[in-house]
């Protein structure tokens, strides 16, 4: 991917390196929203998440979206500019810089201005206004502050891991990001957890697929508009995304964890529908073709 000559994003904030501390977490015993105490979401109640965080897939989004969370109080730590020898992190401010750039003359095409988040670089764990959150869980994005976080050692679990190198890969992992907040931003969000919350399980997990579905398509949608402004792409670029979008599907996930696939507790999508999405947006350039909601096929 030729990036280097890219606009890098005033919106990065790093926060590495905070450790435990990182987001001033409010003292112990300050009671919230949903009943628990803030300093004290460790122990049990935040193995559990995490392990159902794990067992989800790597994008914990629509688990730190869950209801009442974004009332709860939280105090922001004063966040750096990352430093301009960090290549991981100017990468990362780039590809961001491009989703600005993209998505701010799509939203103006569309008659509306885009509000660009901001991207929090963490290490270890974070808070947010979505909760506590831990590495483990994978980059999300917090409708609350409209913040995208990543800890970078998810691209060397991507590459490890996932078997999915390539800063393309890397690219789509943020584009996908970017994509709830698109979704944030338009309303979709905010929608589909009010659905959610009236159907069965099995209902709300296929809404939770839907979503997620449309984020990797809004990915490839970046992707195709990005390159006609910018020619960022590079022979083999597609088939890093591709691999990516493949490599986090919710069967093959599974299938590693607990070595079968059970399609009703997919809230990503499997694999074959993250390819065909990514590329649905990669290839027809259309906001449209991203309907995932009124689609005949998913
Ligand atoms: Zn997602």
């Amino acid at each position: 991917m030729r990036w280097q000559l890219g606009r890098r994003s005033q919106n990065v904030e790093d926060r590495r390196g905070m450790g435990r501390t990182g987001g001033f977490p409010l003292p112990r015993g300050i009671p919230t929203s949903r009943g628990v105490r803030r300093g004290g979401l460790g122990g049990i109640g935040l193995i559990v998440f995490v392990l159902i965080a794990l067992f989800l897939g790597v994008d914990p989004s629509m688990l730190l979206q869950g209801d009442s969370v974004s009332n709860v109080p939280y105090a922001e730590a004063p966040a750096t500019a990352p430093p301009a020898d960090d290549e991981m992190a100017q990468f990362v401010a780039t590809v961001l810089g491009y989703t600005e750039d993209t998505w701010g003359s799509l939203f103006k095409e569309g008659g509306a201005t885009y509000r660009e988040p901001k991207l929090v670089l963490f290490s270890g764990q974070v808070n947010s206004a979505c909760g506590f959150a831990q590495a483990a869980m994978g980059p999300f994005y917090c409708p609350a502050d409209e913040r995208v976080y990543i800890d970078l050692t998810f691209f060397q679990e991507l590459h490890d891991r996932f078997g999915a190198p390539g800063d393309f890969a890397q690219a789509y992992v943020i584009a996908h990001e970017v994509g709830h907040h698109v979704q944030n931003l338009l309303g979709t969000t905010r929608d589909v957890q009010e659905l959610r919350r009236q159907v069965s399980e099995s209902d709300s997990n296929m809404l939770s697929v839907m979503l997620e579905l449309q984020a990797d398509c809004y990915a490839g949608l970046w992707a195709h508009h990005t390159d006609r402004a910018e020619q960022i792409l590079e022979p083999g670029d597609t088939d890093e995304g591709l691999n990516a979008a493949a490599a986090i599907g919710d069967d093959r996930l599974q299938r590693r964890s607990q070595g079968y696939v059970v399609p009703d507790s997919f809230t990503h999508g499997s694999s074959e529908q993250r390819v065909r999405w990514f590329q649905e947006g990669l290839v027809s350039g259309d906001f449209q073709a991203c309907d995932t909601f009124n689609a005949a096929q998913l």
